[in-house]
């Protein structure tokens, strides 16, 4: 999340070290080229397998082509890491992604739509009071305010987007809780078998899952997924991730709060906890708590809600001389290391050759669209959207 323009900010001031390069050319380099209108060469049929930001983007675009075909989800719902709940406080919470960690112009593109009158209400997202506890110490890091700067969504989220723009011309083609457990490419079409025993054939795949599925072996490849892509899924990794909201009485917490040090803690993502109603229009407190990286560990593989929120208002309490306690009021957790079907964060890389290998289709019947296959803006949501309309070019061109 924030991050990312932490980062590329440091590094402008000529701050970051070394190390932090790689990380923020792995992350977001903003915007990509979407394709103009060009003659369409495919006329067979698609399954898109996952209605998260990749798979819903790609119905889109297959949608505005006449293309056929169906989006099967293995979940309930659409969004997959996008995901919102209203009613926990006086404005919708993005329990997945939050930021628009690029120009909010990208809405726009993703949509990808003349005929519809988009209107958002991204804004610039800049965080004023900025303290860092470290050594048992509350520290005030108010000066990194000056050169941050994010976008989000004032009263809206990446979920109403999608709701509202992208899944009403869409909605009829998904269909949910169909969980895919097996892929056959032996023969010209593509078998596509759900956990029901449902078979479906198609032309073309386009597999947005999360790595996860992958592997785990969730799904079984007929025949098996070729050797260097299966040394790529273990080059790559998807670790722990969680979101926490907690409503509290009193507003005791800065706009946001990072852990050890400044630079490190930037570098090293992990733990933030933020004020989830700045800038909204709000008269509630809510403490945001984002953690994704080895360090989610800690509350991810608590076996119970109670012991997650006991920690996190424990570490709140001994930072804030108690306050957190004896202003507590309620809490949801969103734990997406448990999440089925997702079962972490989103993709970290060390080596971006496992990338590009990753992306490559097979035998020009399976495509690979989601937020690990960016090469530009991976781990972000317009980065899935934009594999979505690297894939679907290629499927239609032919
Ligand atoms: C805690 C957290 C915070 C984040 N914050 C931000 C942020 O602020 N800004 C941002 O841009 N990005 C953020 N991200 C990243 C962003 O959410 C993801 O990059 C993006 O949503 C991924 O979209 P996707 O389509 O690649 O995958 P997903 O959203 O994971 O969609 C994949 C879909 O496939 C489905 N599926 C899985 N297995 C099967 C199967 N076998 N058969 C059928 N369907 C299946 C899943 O249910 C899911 O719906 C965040 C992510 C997390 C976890």
């Amino acid at each position: 999340m924030t991050r990312k323009n932490f980062i590329k900010n440091l590094i402008t001031l000529g701050a970051a070290t070394p190390l932090m390069t790689s990380l923020f050319t792995s992350c977001n380099r903003s915007g990509f080229d979407f394709f103009e209108d060009f003659e369409v060469n495919f006329n067979g049929n698609v399954l898109i397998i996952g209605a998260g930001a990749a798979g819903l983007i790609a119905g889109h675009i297959l949608n505005r082509y006449n293309i056929d075909f169906q989006i099967l989800e293995a979940s309930s719902v659409f969004g997959g890491r996008v995901k919102k709940i209203e009613d926990f406080s006086d404005f919708p919470i993005d329990l997945g992604a939050e930021w628009i960690h690029t120009e909010p112009s990208i809405l726009g593109k993703l949509l990808n739509d003349p005929q519809t009158d988009l209107k958002t209400d991204a804004i610039v997202y800049n965080p004023q009071t900025i303290h860092l506890w470290k050594n048992n110490k509350l520290k005030k890091r108010n000066i990194f305010s000056s050169f941050y700067s994010e976008h989000k969504f004032k009263n809206s989220t990446w979920y109403d987007f999608f709701d509202q723009y992208i899944v009403p011309g869409i909605s009829d083609k998904i269909v949910y809780n169909s969980p895919v457990t097996e892929i056959d490419y032996n023969s010209n079409k593509v078998k596509v078998q759900s956990q029901d025993g449902e078979i479906r054939e198609a032309d073309k795949v386009i597999l947005t899952v999360p790595l996860t599925i992958l592997q785990n072996n969730f799904i079984n490849f007929l025949p098996a997924l070729p050797s260097e892509k299966t040394e790529a899924l273990n080059q790559v990794s998807m670790p722990d991730g969680i979101k926490v909201f907690i409503e509290f009485s009193e507003r005791f917490y800065p706009d946001i709060l990072l852990f050890g040090n400044i630079i490190e803690a930037l570098r090293d993502e992990s733990k933030i906890f933020y004020d989830a109603a700045f800038q909204k229009d709000s008269d509630r407190n809510i403490l945001g708590l984002f953690n994704v990286g080895d360090s989610a560990a800690a509350y991810t593989s608590l076996n119970t809600e109670q012991e997650i929120i006991d920690k996190i208002i424990g570490e709140l309490d001994e930072i804030f001389d108690g306050k957190a306690s004896q202003t507590y009021q309620k809490h949801i957790i969103q734990n997406w290391s448990k999440e089925p079907f997702i079962s972490g964060s989103y993709s970290h890389y060390d080596d971006y050759d496992a990338l590009e290998t990753l992306a490559q289709s097979i035998n020009d019947k399976i495509y690979f669209a989601g937020e690990a296959y960016s090469s530009d803006s991976q781990a972000t949501v317009h980065g899935a959207g934009e594999t979505a309309y690297k894939v679907t070019e290629q499927i239609l061109k032919g």
